[in-house]
């Protein structure tokens, strides 16, 4: 299937599923916000974005039957912003986790429905089951679009960069046993939060799961040739092959692997000097 990842169009990536793009483009957003619609008599929308008046006026118009439900993979700041205000229009039941605590978090999503793991939206078109996955955020969920074997990831996989994991919320050992958990999910394409749609799902997340542990291993080798180091003169050493412009953001990814090392009894953390355990 043909698609063209530009924000206010909207196209149909698999079957029954339809995107539109939120126009947010940048260096954590990829070409921004994947929104997508699901059904044709009565809409669910996952992730509305933004708060981008446009681009709710686009997903409202788009749909072309009523919004009955919103649904948001987590609150950062690029997924769910826009929720309320879709809500408000709409009168949609709002359905997710609710944020916690800390930075970078969307405080006005206020869900109707708190979804657990493996509850379940039903509605007359279609199943769409809760999948929890923190790692990126503690409040992280995936949508299992049942009939299609359609995964929503949200940030949980993307298209096109790597994840960020930033502590506290964001746990490194959590991400990777999230990943893995979905490997017993039959699942036949993921549709992610920024980017194109995948249609080898176990392939990419095998890959992400051995990108990972390759980053951990060069963790563990720079920590070995340079103990005593803070996390930020480690970056240069872990991430040589990222863009410095880059550095601040792979300091935070780096900063989730060491904490993920030391809950293992393989790193020590000394006055915020890092050394192995
Ligand atoms: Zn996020």
């Amino acid at each position: 299937m043909s698609s063209e990842l530009r924000a206010g169009i909207l196209q149909e990536v698999a079957t029954g599923v339809r995107r539109l793009v939120a126009p947010n483009p940048g260096m954590m957003t990829g070409p921004g916000t994947n929104t997508y619609l699901l059904g044709r008599d009565a809409i669910a929308v996952i992730d509305p974005g933004p708060r981008i008046d446009a681009h709710i006026d686009a997903i409202a118009e788009g749909a072309g039957a009523p919004v009955r439900w919103i649904l948001a993979t987590h609150t950062h700041p690029d997924h769910s912003p826009a929720v309320s205000a879709l809500a408000a229009m709409t009168g949609a039941e709002v359905l997710g986790r609710p944020a916690p605590e800390g930075r970078h978090q969307d405080r006005t999503f206020h869900p109707d429905r708190i979804l657990d793991d493996a509850d379940v939206l039903k509605t007359a078109e279609f199943e769409l089951q809760a999948v929890h996955t923190p790692g990126h955020a503690s409040n992280h969920v995936c949508y299992l679009l049942r009939k299609h074997r359609c995964l929503f990831t949200g940030d949980h996989i993307i298209n096109g960069s790597t994840v960020v994991i930033d502590p506290p919320d964001g746990n490194m050992q959590q991400y990777i046993e999230s990943l893995r958990r979905l490997k017993d999910i039959d699942i036949a394409s993921i549709a992610p939060g920024h980017g194109e749609v995948f249609t080898n799902p176990y392939e990419v997340i095998d890959w992400i799961i051995d990108h990972r542990l390759e980053r951990e291993g060069k963790v563990i080798a720079a920590l070995r040739k340079n103990p005593a180091s803070t996390s930020m003169e480690l970056v240069a050493v872990v991430y040589k092959d990222v863009d410095r412009a880059l550095y601040p953001v792979a300091e935070r990814s780096l900063l989730a692997h060491l904490i993920k090392l030391k809950d293992e009894g393989r790193a020590v953390n000394d006055q915020g000097r890092w050394r192995q355990g």
